[in-house]
């Protein structure tokens, strides 16, 4: 097994001191190259616990974030996984080392291809990725087990709701400037809704430019 590079083992341990205990969430993170998902310019930053800049004036979101969220999702290897906003692709990436299959949706177009390409370079064979509205969800691929939002809605989408399974976990930002991560769990008769504490991401927005 390849010994993880000084960088790699410092932000693991940041994670560690910042309450990420789940070894496989940890794992997984050991396992996905940060730096092949940052753009050239922030690269001596790959490995440093905050958000970066990428392109369509996004971000991929802070380790510690993509951590806590993974964490609370509490996937295991039979799980579907739908996650709304790509992005980099990165957070899809560390889904894909713990679940069956992650389906990823992002409203830019330049960005979804650029994930893709950097999923097969990095043979990441269990992701399937599509351009629309995330808010819509994925209904032909629906129940999904898990659902993630890395980008902030006012309200949980209902369309997501409906296509979690019943006993299924969704973990998303809510909120405009104050955002707070959520998780909620779809029960027989509802949703069970629990605060992680605040975040802030990019907001959850409408359709797709240009459609
Ligand atoms: N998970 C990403 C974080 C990306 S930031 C990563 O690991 O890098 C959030 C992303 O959500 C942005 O790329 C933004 O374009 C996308 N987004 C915002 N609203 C959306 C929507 N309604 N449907 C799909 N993607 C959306």
């Amino acid at each position: 097994m390849a010994v993880a590079e000084p960088r790699v083992i410092r932000l693991l341990m940041e994670l560690r001191g910042q309450g990420i205990s789940d070894t496989r969430t940890l794992a997984a993170i050991e396992k996905v190259p940060r730096d092949r998902f940052v753009a050239e310019p922030f690269l001596d930053q790959a490995y440093e616990n905050h958000a970066l800049p990428i392109a369509c004036s996004q971000t991929i979101s802070q380790p510690l974030v993509v951590a806590l969220m993974t964490q609370a999702l509490d996937v295991t290897d039979r799980m579907k996984v739908l996650e709304v906003g790509t992005g980099s692709g990165y957070q899809a990436a560390v889904l894909a080392q713990l679940c069956r299959r992650v389906y990823t949706i992002e409203r830019h177009k330049p960005l979804l291809l650029e994930a893709e390409a950097r999923f097969r370079a990095l043979r990441i064979h269990n992701i399937t990725a599509k351009v629309g509205d995330g808010a819509r969800g994925w209904p032909e691929q629906a129940p999904f087990e898990r659902i993630i939002v890395t980008a902030a809605a006012h309200d949980i989408p209902p369309l997501l709701v409906e296509q979690l399974a019943i006993g299924g976990i969704m973990v998303l930002p809510l909120g405009d400037t104050d955002q707070d991560l959520v998780k909620v769990t779809r029960t027989a008769d509802g949703i069970d809704i629990q605060h992680l504490g605040a975040v802030r991401f990019v907001p959850l927005v409408e359709g797709v430019p240009g459609g």
